[in-house]
């Protein structure tokens, strides 16, 4: 076994435990952390999309929801405030975020 196949084994196997839905071990938590930082490595991903940013609640604008500040929709997420009173920016009205 040479580094590039002990990386992908590595990978392979957190990527096992990252499609099942059961608790993780603290074993496979190290797994986990060791394929994320090979991949950034590899370059197979970058700094920012490790897998903390895909836990991250969606942004996505709710039209059926108005701002509970100002009446105004969508809002975004499951926030209940438009894009305005959210994110502090006038720019972000009409869900143009
Ligand atoms: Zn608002």
């Amino acid at each position: 076994m040479d580094g590039a196949d002990i990386i992908a084994a590595i990978i392979t196997k957190a990527e096992g435990i990252e499609k099942s839905n059961r608790a993780i071990t603290p074993d496979e938590v190290k797994t986990l952390k060791a394929a994320s930082f090979l991949r950034i490595l590899t370059g197979e991903t970058s700094m920012a999309t490790t897998t903390n940013e895909e836990k991250k609640p969606s942004l996505a604008p709710n039209w059926s929801c108005k701002c509970e500040n100002c009446g105004q929709t969508p809002t975004v997420g499951k926030s209940r405030l438009c894009g305005p009173c959210y994110f502090g920016e006038a720019d972000m009205a009409g869900g143009n975020w």
